[in-house]
Order: C-alpha cells, then sequence, then structure tokens
C-alpha cells in the first residue's frame, strides 16, 4: 500500500455523496411487516384450523402435528413465491457469533425433465446443515459431525433478497443447543415458570409470564474507500494503530449535531427494510463519538426481540455498502474515543398486562414490583461474576473498564426514590409496616406512594452496568457485537433460580403459620440486607470504586479468559441444572467455545499488526529516515554554516520507535508461537491474555509516534482525522 493510494481513497471518500434512496410507498403502517409471514399473512395463507393450531403453537409452545405442518408449508410456499422468493434458508445462530444461512432452492426436478417448487412441512420443520464447521466445543466429534436445525414457530418467517428464511434452533444429534435460541427460549421458559408462580401471590389469573427486551444498536460507520485501505479494520473491524485526531469528542459537537446527509440516506434506507422486516425501529441519532450512531426499536418478547437485532446486524450491512459505507460493530473500533454497547432493556410482564418490574397502583402491586425487583438485585448480586462473563469477550473487553464504559464490576443503580424504598422496608419493623385497612385491603408503609415518587425519571446514573430505568433493567455492559442472548439467558436463568428459592422461602413461612404479606416482607427484608454490597449509585468509573468494589466482595476480575472460568464453577453448573438451562455438557462445550474465539481473535490481532508493522510502518519509516541521513549528508558535504542537529534528532528518534517495533514485533511472534504450542483451550488463551495481547499497545504507541513525526506525504494508513468525521 503506498501513500498515492492513501490520497486516492481520502479523495473518494471526500467526493462520496448521499445515495438516492427510494422513498418508501405508502406509510410505515402499509408496509410493516410485509414481508413476514406474520398473522396477516398466515390468515390469508392457511386454513381456519392449520391457523388456529399454528396460533396454539406459537402461543403455548404446542408441537405441530405432521399433517399441520404440511399446511402450513404449503401456504407459506405460496406467500414466499408470490412475494419473489425463489429459495428458502433455516436461519440460525451460531456460536460463532452472526446468523447461519444455507439456500435451497424451491424448485426441484419433477422427474419429467421439468421443475415444481416443493417445500414440504418436512423442509419447513427440520434440515440437517453441513455443520461440521460450526464451532461446538467438542460436543460433536467431527465422525458425526451432525446437528440439525428446527423451526422455532414463535418467530415468524421472513424475506430477505429472494430467500425466505426460517428461524430455527440448532442441535446436536446427541441433543445439546449448539446455538443461542435454545438456551434462550429454555430460560424464557424457567423464568416464566418461576415468576408465574411468584405473581400468584398476588393475583391468581396470571397464566403465563413473558420476558421483553428492548435493544439500543450502537454502531460507527467509515467511508468504504478508506476502509478498504486499512487492513486492521478490515480483518480485526478495529484500528490496531492510529494516533488520535486533535479533535475528536471533547467538543461533545457529534451528540447534538445534525445527521450526516449521506448517513441519513442509509438511515433511512435502513429503516425502511427494517419496518418491512417487521422490525419496529423507533429512535435514530448520534452518539458522543464522531461516527457513531444509533438505532432502536420498539421493545418486544426477548425471542423476537433478538432475532430481529441479530436480523437487523446483517441488513445494515448490506445496506451500508450500498451507501459506500462499512459499518463497524466492534465495540471500540478507535482508540481515545468512546466504544460501542448495546443496552438491553430487560423486563418480565404478565399476560395479564402487568409490568413486574414497574411500580402499580396499590400496594398489593407495589409489593409484587418490589418482590421483582429484591429477587432481582439479590440474584444479580449472587452472581455477578457470571453475569460480567455472559458479556465478556476479546472486543468488549476494550471497552469494560476503559474509563469511559460501563466498568468491569457489575453493579445496579436503582436511583435515590427506589433505594430509600428498600432502606426503608429493610429497616422497618414488619409488625407497625404492614397493616390491613377496615376492609382488609392490605397496606404498607414506604411502598403505597411509589408511583407518585417514580413520575421523577431524570434521576438516572450512566456509568452503571445494571441500571433500573424506571420500568425495566437496562443491562449496558452488553457488546455492540454481541448476541443479546446471552445477556438474557443469564438474567433469566439467576432470576428464575432466585425466585423458585424465594417462593419456597415464603411458602414454610406461610405454613408455619405465618400471614402471607407478613412472609413475603420477611424474605424480602433479608434479601434486601444480604445484597447491599450490589447497590451502587455512585461513578462507576471512578477508581476509588474498583477498591470498594473489592472491599464488598463484588468480582473485579478483568481478565477476559479468567472470566469465563465462572461458568464452570459448582454453583454455576447446579445452577443451570436446576433450571434446565444447560447441562455440564453444554457449558463445558460452551465455555471451550468462548476461549477458543478468544485466542482466534488475538491471533488474528498479533497477525494483522505484525504484519502491518513489517509491512507498511517501519519501512515508510525508513525511507524518511533515509531522506534525512541523504539530507544530513549533503549538509555535511556543504560545510559551514549548517546545523543538522535537528535532522540528526529527527534520525534519532525513529531510529528508536523502528528498533523497539521490530524488536517487541519478534518478541510477540515467539510469544504466539509459544502460546500455539499449548493444547489446553483455557490455558491457551489465558497465555494469549497474559502474553501476546500485552504486546499490541506497546507497539503500537511507537507507531503512533512516528505517525506524528513521519512526512504525512508518505504515510500509507489513513489517520484518524480522515477516517472520522463523515460528512
Ligand atoms: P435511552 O437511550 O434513554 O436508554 P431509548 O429510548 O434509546 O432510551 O431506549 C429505550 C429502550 O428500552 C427501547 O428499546 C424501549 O423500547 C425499551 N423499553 C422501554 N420500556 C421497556 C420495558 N418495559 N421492557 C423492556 N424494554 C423497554
Ligand atoms: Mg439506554
Amino acid at each position: 500500500m503506498s501513500s498515492l493510494l492513501r490520497f486516492k481513497m481520502v479523495d473518494a471518500a471526500i467526493n462520496h455523496t448521499a445515495v438516492e434512496v427510494d422513498a418508501p410507498e405508502g406509510r410505515p403502517s402499509d408496509y410493516f411487516g410485509a414481508k413476514v409471514f406474520g398473522r396477516e399473512a398466515m390468515r390469508k395463507y392457511l386454513d381456519k384450523k392449520t391457523y388456529e393450531a399454528l396460533s396454539d403453537t406459537m402461543a403455548n409452545g404446542t408441537p405441530l402435528k405432521r399433517e399441520v405442518a404440511d399446511s402450513i408449508a404449503a401456504g407459506m410456499r405460496q406467500w414466499a413465491l408470490e412475494h419473489g422468493a425463489d429459495h428458502y434458508t433455516h436461519w440460525f445462530q451460531p456460536l460463532t457469533g452472526g446468523t447461519a444461512e444455507k439456500h435451497d432452492a424451491f424448485a426441484q426436478p419433477d422427474g419429467f425433465g421439468g421443475v415444481i417448487e416443493e417445500f414440504s412441512g418436512k423442509l419447513l420443520a427440520q434440515s440437517e446443515p453441513d455443520a461440521s464447521s460450526f464451532p461446538n466445543g467438542g460436543i460433536r466429534n467431527t465422525f458425526e459431525a451432525r446437528g440439525y436445525s428446527a423451526w422455532d414457530p414463535a418467530s415468524p418467517a421472513f424475506i430477505v433478497d429472494t430467500t425466505l428464511c426460517i428461524p430455527t434452533v440448532f442441535i446436536a444429534y446427541t441433543g445439546e443447543a449448539l446455538d443461542y435460541k435454545v438456551p434462550l427460549l429454555r430460560s424464557i421458559s424457567a423464568v416464566d415458570k418461576a415468576a408465574t408462580e411468584v405473581c400468584h401471590y398476588f393475583d391468581r389469573s396470571v397464566e403465563k409470564v413473558y420476558t421483553y427486551l428492548g435493544w439500543e444498536q450502537e454502531y460507527f460507520l467509515v467511508d468504504e474507500s478508506l476502509w478498504a485501505v486499512r487492513p486492521d479494520l478490515m480483518l480485526t473491524g478495529r484500528t490496531l494503530m492510529g494516533h488520535e485526531s486533535a479533535k475528536n469528542q471533547q467538543l461533545e459537537d457529534h451528540y447534538f449535531g445534525a445527521i450526516p446527509t449521506r448517513v441519513i440516506a442509509f438511515m433511512k434506507e435502513l429503516e425502511y427494510e427494517c419496518l418491512k422486516l417487521g422490525i419496529p425501529v423507533k429512535t435514530r441519532h448520534n452518539e458522543v463519538a464522531p461516527n457513531q450512531f444509533e438505532l432502536a426499536p420498539v421493545y418486544e418478547e426477548a425471542n423476537l426481540a433478538n432475532d430481529h437485532n441479530q436480523l437487523l446486524m446483517t441488513i445494515m450491512d448490506k445496506i451500508a455498502r450500498r451507501h459506500k459505507f462499512r459499518v463497524l460493530l466492534h465495540e471500540k473500533p478507535f482508540k481515545g474515543i468512546n466504544g460501542s454497547g448495546k443496552h438491553n432493556n430487560w423486563s418480565l410482564g404478565t399476560d395479564t398486562g402487568v409490568n413486574l418490574m414497574g411500580p402499580g397502583k396499590t400496594a398489593s402491586e407495589n409489593l409484587q414490583f418490589i418482590t421483582f425487583l429484591v429477587n432481582t438485585i439479590s440474584a444479580v448480586h449472587k452472581h455477578n461474576g457470571l453475569l460480567k462473563a455472559a458479556i465478556m469477550s476479546a472486543t468488549n473487553a476494550h471497552r469494560l473498564g476503559a474509563n469511559e464504559a460501563p466498568p468491569a464490576i457489575i453493579s445496579t443503580f436503582l436511583g435515590t426514590q427506589v433505594s430509600a424504598v428498600l432502606d426503608k422496608l429493610a429497616d422497618s419493623r414488619s409488625d407497625n409496616a404492614i397493616r390491613f385497612d377496615a376492609k382488609g385491603v392490605f397496606k404498607m408503609s414506604g411502598i403505597s406512594h411509589i408511583p407518585t415518587l417514580l413520575l421523577d425519571n431524570t434521576d438516572r446514573n450512566r456509568t452503571s452496568p445494571f441500571a433500573f430505568t424506571g420500568n425495566r433493567f437496562e443491562f449496558r455492559a452488553v457488546g455492540s457485537s454481541d448476541n443479546c442472548a446471552e445477556a438474557i439467558i443469564t438474567l433469566n436463568t439467576i432470576l428464575a433460580d432466585e425466585l423458585t428459592a424465594f417462593k419456597q422461602e415464603v411458602d414454610a413461612k406461610i405454613e408455619r403459620g405465618m400471614k402471607k404479606e407478613k412472609a413475603i416482607y420477611e424474605v424480602l427484608k433479608q434479601k434486601i440486607n444480604a445484597s447491599r454490597a450490589i447497590r451502587f449509585d455512585g461513578n462507576g468509573y471512578a477508581d476509588e470504586w474498583r477498591a470498594e468494589a473489592e472491599r464488598r466482595g463484588l468480582d473485579c476480575e478483568t481478565s477476559t479468559p479468567l472470566i469465563f472460568d465462572r461458568y464452570l464453577t459448582p454453583e454455576t453448573v447446579a445452577l443451570f441444572a436446576r433450571t434446565g438451562v444447560y447441562s455440564q455438557v453444554e457449558l463445558e462445550a460452551r465455555t471451550e467455545v468462548k476461549w477458543e474465539t478468544y485466542v482466534k481473535k488475538i491471533q488474528i490481532e498479533g497477525r494483522v499488526l505484525g504484519d502491518l508493522v513489517m509491512n507498511h510502518i517501519v519501512p515508510t519509516a525508513s525511507r524518511y529516515e533515509a531522506a534525512l541521513l541523504d539530507k544530513v549528508y549533503k549538509m555535511s558535504q556543504i560545510g559551514s554554516g549548517l546545523n543538522a542537529d535537528a535532522d540528526i534528532a529527527l534520525i534519532k528518534r525513529i531510529q528508536d520507535h523502528t528498533a523497539e517495533i521490530v524488536r517487541l514485533s519478534e518478541e510477540l511472534v515467539e510469544a504466539r508461537k509459544k502460546a500455539n504450542r499449548i493444547e489446553d483451550m483455557r490455558l491457551k488463551a489465558i497465555a494469549y491474555h497474559d502474553t501476546v495481547e500485552g504486546y499490541f499497545e506497546r507497539i503500537r504507541d511507537h507507531v503512533d509516534k512516528l505517525e506524528e513525526i513521519v512526512d504525512d506525504q508518505i504515510w500509507p494508513l489513513p489517520k484518524y482525522r480522515e477516517l472520522l468525521f463523515l460528512r
């Protein structure tokens, strides 16, 4: 790569203008869900009996009969063909991240020299992708490298381009989950069961509890031409080098600024596509860092919401290319400016329409709310290390604890009002806290007036990784490239387990003759007191918090490979077994995949960094050095009157930096070789973390210093000031 190419690409980037997008036909209500085989299409393309059977399956998980599956497939095929589809695929979420699909044509030879569009219930319900290359953590030996994908009727099929996509789970023949959807569905059902039982203390008519998820997707955009000449961005999704731009986000002008026209055109097209796919996108705005943006939909049932997020990430990438952009979903593409997260807004709600994570109108509804709130906090307290493991990755590690995003310590923020309510409950003596009025209606001091207090929702703490925000919890530590399932599985599971234990304790007290409200109150009080350590309303970025968190016994581990150990502690294994979310084999396999993914990511970064410094940076610096040496030599030939001291000093600096880069790069290669010889995946990941990764920043420091002193005319890589600041 040459500097000539860099300038050509900068020029191309400057000249990229907004791409004309076709204005949507009609209003959002006309095209919302047009590419989804949802209720409307189902009613139109299925007969009444089939429609009702499918509705029942969607709502209650009732297994589908073979004939019904055939009828659904016939209707779905008809709908898909009429909507321009010619292929179909089982669409699933392997542990590599992202989504996988293998397209098959509807058209089949009819045996008489022609073709016929075929799609049976069997093809709809189950498929056998050649799955040997998907990570499985050793569950499937290669000689029986078979897994199958099975339709998840709770998430409707949809069309992308000309392919009918059928959301599926992905399972090994031995029954273990090989994807994110299976455990997510298991966790949704575990928390449904446990929460419904607890709801019965307050309302016998509740039959089902849903998990809701509203994600907020942050992302960066860069110009495609510039991206194409940054091998680090292309291959690792982040810049491994690059001197900070003199101006970045200090003025916070991007956050408040107008969205650039090119970006608006991209967003409009993206939103149009999302709406057609039934993704209820709602807000768009600039984020804090230059070139950083956010998109958020209205929250949905968690399984669907997560499918929608996965789908969004794929179509974002496609549409960005049409606009000559590249989307960066990496958590930290640029040093020195904010990284990207994916806030997971999470709540539970009943089939009677009550949000269990928000205050109600009566003392009883509020006791129910406090019950769910306190059980959540208590669960998060007990499993704070596990929650961190659920959101940690090689890429998110750059964001967590980097002093600008949620810290690598999980704590909860409740706000002054809710904190006050909990403290009051914990401190009051039950005899005078609980009362019943003349009509026998339950009253409780401290919680009866929550609704009015909570109207003031300005009480926010942006530094908290897990914040209560009035009617939901917002898990902010989730990374922008993550599959939300991992976070939601963990939250659902720990809460399900906590609620089950809670019910046992309360029931035991009731059996001993205690009144229900008093029994609930007693257990809550004990939980509030026992989980105080997890509550932190202060600045999560402050150094003092780390020391304080350590004193409180919270998990302060920052090494990514070591955090994954939390998945395999006896407590965690027992927790997932009790709730039926993961077997031990699954946990071991998935942790193995996490370590392996970590190793691969760091390995790739190490190689790319090595290539870049040896093929681009050192040669460029040497060229400039040679030019300076030439100058100094000529000066010396002329002789008197000329002073070469400054040039010689510069040459010396270049030499020092290049020598260090070469030396460190050689050491890096050695460290990698040594780590590669380790067989055990966990130990290998630890070696990559403790030895290999440490070189990246050290090498980068020297490169960034060189960028400051080497002639801009010959610098090969687009600089931060060129990559950022889209117009
Ligand atoms: P902010 O950036 O202030 O946190 P946004 O409006 O960007 O807020 O995003 C809030 C997200 O939370 C949206 O996806 C919204 O649908 C979701 N949300 C709102 N209420 C709930 C709830 N009860 N349960 C789950 N998600 C919710
Ligand atoms: Mg938010």
